[in-house]
């Protein structure tokens, strides 16, 4: 049986309040559990809008972080996957029924009977979890996937998050050589967005709200890159693309969006703003468009995508932080002044 017990972590004891550093339990090692030492966690948007309860109503104390790079430091007795001393990594879930078809077909994040998130969620023994800006988590060897050596760990962290979830689409939809796909908002998932599109072979414009981050844009491997604060780029762009993935964290103007896609194109939302959004159906019928979203990927994929970027010598862009700055981090992502993920060093903690 394992030694850990309890973990410390960093916490919001209730909605909006500051995070602080708390002692958390951590379930005793299961059969088929690994008892990862979290190395580093990101911090994602998503761990804001739930913090702050922007998606409604949420699960305290709240320890976020679905972004988790780690060693393992102990396994189960039925773990075959993993070994003392394996870099692995945790995502948005850590359970799931295993049975229904969603499942069954390695899309765990759509599974029928819901799948358990790695914090704001009950586990299946009706237990709260808690998320990666901790020391230590116990994880089922099954929803725990392997970083490959190329990748450093802190570059990594992201990509459990930001990676699949931008990886995921651009896949479904076949980017690739010969298709045009734009990003809109260049943050912590666009950025990986970008680069992974880039890898793809696939034609890369940013749609950025400003021309601040143009330099860095191209950097990444964009071969286009435009303010949507300037009516003109909505003008010169129609009819432009294949496939527009929007990470944007508030609602935009899907309209003005679906008129820059080809006809069949399709508008691909993974931004998931705290407001509803309002369409014009003229926008989809007069080019047989597409308005789709997608959410994060299943763990064969997750796995499948951290080996892509590994191959493309591809992490994300960090911001190394101690744990006591996470708050601070926090404002900052919302005022957008991120380039381009904030990385908590567990050490810290
Ligand atoms: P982020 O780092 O804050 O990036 C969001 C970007 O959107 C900003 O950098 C900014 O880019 C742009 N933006 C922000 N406010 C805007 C506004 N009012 N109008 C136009 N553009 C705006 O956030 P993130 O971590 O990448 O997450 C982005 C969103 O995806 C969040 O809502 C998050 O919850 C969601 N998410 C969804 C999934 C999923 O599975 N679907 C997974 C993870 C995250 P520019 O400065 O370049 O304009
Ligand atoms: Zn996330
Ligand atoms: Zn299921």
């Amino acid at each position: 049986m394992s030694v850990i017990t309890q973990a410390a972590a960093y916490a919001a004891p209730a909605p909006k309040a500051p995070l602080e550093r708390v002692m958390i339990p951590r379930r005793p090692v299961g059969e088929h559990d690994v008892l990862i030492e979290i190395k580093y966690a990101g911090i994602c948007h998503s761990d804001i809008h739930q913090a702050r309860e922007g998606w409604g109503e949420a699960i305290f104390p709240m320890v976020p972080g679905h972004e988790i790079a780690g060693v393992v430091a102990e396994t189960g007795p039925g773990v075959t996957r993993f070994a003392v001393g394996d870099r692995v990594g945790v995502g948005c879930l850590v359970d799931s029924c295993r049975t229904c078809e969603q499942c069954l077909a390695g899309q765990e994040q759509f599974c029928v009977q819901g799948a358990t998130g790695t914090y704001n969620a009950y586990d299946r023994n009706g237990e709260p979890t808690y998320g990666g800006y901790s020391t230590h988590v116990v994880v089922d060897e099954n929803y725990t996937v392997r970083i490959p050596d190329a990748l450093a760990l802190d570059v990594a962290a992201p990509l459990l998050c930001a990676g699949i979830t931008l990886y995921s689409p651009l896949r479904h939809w076949q980017a690739g050589p010969g298709k045009k796909v734009a990003v809109v908002g260049l943050g912590g998932l666009g950025h990986v967005g970008v680069k992974i599109a880039h890898a793809l072979g696939a034609e890369v414009t940013v749609l950025s709200q400003t021309l601040r981050k143009r330099e860095d844009g191209l950097k990444l491997g964009a071969d286009h890159y435009y303010a949507t604060n300037d009516e003109r780029t909505f003008e010169e762009l129609a009819g432009r693309f294949d496939l527009i993935l929007s990470t944007v964290s508030a609602p935009i103007g899907l309209d003005r969006y679906l008129g820059l896609l080809k006809v069949d194109g399709a508008l691909v939302n993974v931004g998931a703003p705290e407001e509803p959004v309002s369409l014009n159906l003229f926008s989809v019928i007069t080019g047989r468009r597409t308005l789709a979203g997608s959410m994060i990927g299943g763990i064969a994929e997750t796995q499948e995508m951290l080996d892509f970027c590994a191959a493309h010598g591809l992490g994300s862009e960090i911001e190394l932080i101690d744990a006591a700055q996470v708050n601070e981090a926090y404002e900052r992502v919302l005022a957008g002044d991120v380039r381009y993920r904030f990385v908590i060093d567990a050490s810290t903690i």
